[in-house]
Parts: C-alpha cells; structure tokens; sequence
C-alpha cells in the first residue's frame, strides 16, 4: 500500500481516537453515578438510607426549610455517615401558577435574587445546626433557576455560598463535562411510578456515553413522585454489579473531580 495511504488512515483513526475520547474517571471506570433526594422525606430516612448503607453507597439528600423536628438526629447520623446534605433553599420557592395552598409571596416569580440568596445562606446556618457541616452544593427548588424573571445561578457563584448547584432535565448523562457550568447541572428527574428498567435503562445510556449521570429522587416507598422501594433497590443491585464500570459518589464528590480534572 502506498505509504500516503497509510499514513493517512492512521491520522483518521487517531482523530476518531480524539473525537471519541471519553472523561477520564477514576480508577479506570467508565462512567459516574451521584444518586440524589430532594426535600428531605421521610421515606429517605426509612427506605433509602438503609438500602445506600446495604450496599456502602453515598448518596446527595438535598433538605429544605420543612424539615420534621423530631428526625433532626437521624439527618444528623445520616451525615456522619458521610452521606452528603445539601441546601434546597428554606421556603422552596417554585412558580405558583396559582397553585392552592401556598402563599404567593413563596411564588418564585414574586421573589427577587438577594431574597432568593438570604434564604439559601439561611438555609446553610440551618444544615449547620443540625448536621455541624456546612453543606457545598444546592439543588434548585423545582430546577428552577430563575427568580423574578432573573437567572440568579451567577449570582449564586458570585455569593460563595455554595461550589456546586443542580438543576434539571438530563436524559442521556452529561458527557460535555470540560464545558459543563459547576452552577447548572443538569440531573435526571424520576418521574412517579418509574419501573427498575426505566432507572437501569438511564444507568445504562449514561455508562454506553461515558458520562455523569445524577439521579432525582422524591419519594421512595412513601411520599410523593415516589417509586416503589424494590424499584430502588433493583437500581442499586444493578449499579453495584456494575461497579467495575460505574463510580458512584456524591454530588460534591463528584462534581470535585471534574472541576480538578479539566482544570
Ligand atoms: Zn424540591
């Protein structure tokens, strides 16, 4: 074969080598799981926290003002053992759309940033009592991170309040991660009444594209937008067998990691 020839496969397969490259995660692993629960239910405490430990993994619980009082010392526990708690604003505060039952002073669209940002740091001084840890990373409250038509995610940076702020709506990973905004990150939101395939079926797109995949819990065996406790625990049964490819660790944990490794 002429030596051209040659010399030109070997640069197109070394430019698809480039296009194809995939993050580099940890200890060789092919992709990063962070497992999260917002609003700090009950049935976290009941049905997710014992199924985690079972299996020895960490996972992001995302608490609000409207905590139970006399759970207080399990949240505690549940940060010691080294789960992350993160901050999902006080009041939590989503478009009202005259929705019944909530004030419409706590209507997003009626709040202005430094409210939006008081809470947050309120919020914080609240984990603080309760677990001695300041929590790093935030969720927005319904993923919304506009206040009173303001996209406050800058603001939120700039305030120093927290490194790391989820939102929502992925449904295949995030695979740009040298582009990805430490103050946006899109997570997979679990829609009610999921089954253990859609959740694995997420677990394994998110591994096929080499990506980060954060899941978005509400209830788990209780509460609402729930799924079924076996759903959760099949989840994790898959995710644990798969554990030579999936590195699953905090929101914060993670999230640390790709801020070390583009940088
Ligand atoms: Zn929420």
């Amino acid at each position: 074969m002429n030596r051209r020839i040659i010399l030109l496969i070997v640069l197109i397969v070394l430019t698809c080598q480039v296009i194809n490259a995939q993050f580099a995660w940890p200890d060789g692993k092919k992709a990063a799981i962070v497992l999260s629960y917002d609003d700090g239910l009950n049935s976290h405490l009941d049905n997710v926290v014992p199924q985690l430990n079972a299996f020895g993994f960490k996972g992001t619980f995302f608490l609000y003002g409207y905590l139970p009082e006399n759970r207080f010392d399990e949240w505690k526990q549940v940060s010691d053992q080294g789960h992350e708690i993160g901050n999902h604003s006080l009041f939590h505060p989503c478009k009202g759309n005259g929705k019944a039952g909530k004030s419409s002073r706590f209507y997003s669209e009626n709040y202005d940033v430094p409210s939006i940002l008081r809470e947050i740091g309120m919020m914080s001084k609240l984990i603080l009592a309760i677990t001695g840890k300041k929590p790093v990373s935030y969720a927005y409250p319904c993923g919304e991170t506009v206040v009173g038509g303001v996209d406050y995610s800058d603001s939120l940076k700039q305030s120093g309040l927290v490194k790391y702020a989820r939102n929502g709506k992925d449904t295949d990973g995030i695979t740009s991660l040298d582009n990805l905004n430490p103050y946006k990150v899109p997570a997979y939101g679990v829609k009610q009444g999921s089954s253990a395939n859609d959740l694995i079926q997420y677990a394994k797109t998110v591994v096929k594209n080499g990506g980060l995949g954060i899941f978005l819990f509400h209830g788990v065996g209780g509460d609402y937008i729930d799924v079924d406790a076996g759903v959760h625990q099949e989840l994790l049964e898959f995710i644990n067998d798969q554990q030579d490819e999936i590195w699953v660790a905090t929101f914060t944990e993670v999230m640390g990691f790709v801020q070390n490794t583009k940088n």
